[in-house]
């Protein structure tokens, strides 16, 4: 019987391994959390698919205001509003 917290597949995944003892083990590894996207128009944003630990290890998003939470083309037209409103146009 597994442990309690590898009975739930919520956070974690299974994985068969072979040992070189020919045997087949089963490992498990937490799950990778969904791909990043849009927070207004919900496209795919071009960052990779992390766990948990990874997001925490720190992986860099791109230098861009907003950058990893809005798509480009949605953060150029939201730049374009605001500008447009201080203008009075
Ligand atoms: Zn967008």
């Amino acid at each position: 019987m597994p442990r309690p917290t590898y009975r739930s597949r919520k956070g974690w995944r299974r994985i068969f391994t072979r040992t070189p003892g020919g045997t087949t083990k089963l490992r498990y590894e937490r799950k990778k959390h969904d791909y990043p996207k849009c927070a207004i128009c919900g496209r795919k944003l071009n960052i990779p698919r992390l766990t948990i630990r990874e997001e925490r290890r720190g992986y860099r998003t791109p230098g861009r205001p907003y950058s990893g939470n809005v798509c480009p083309s949605c953060l150029r037209d939201g730049i374009k509003a605001a500008v447009r409103q201080l203008a009075g146009m």
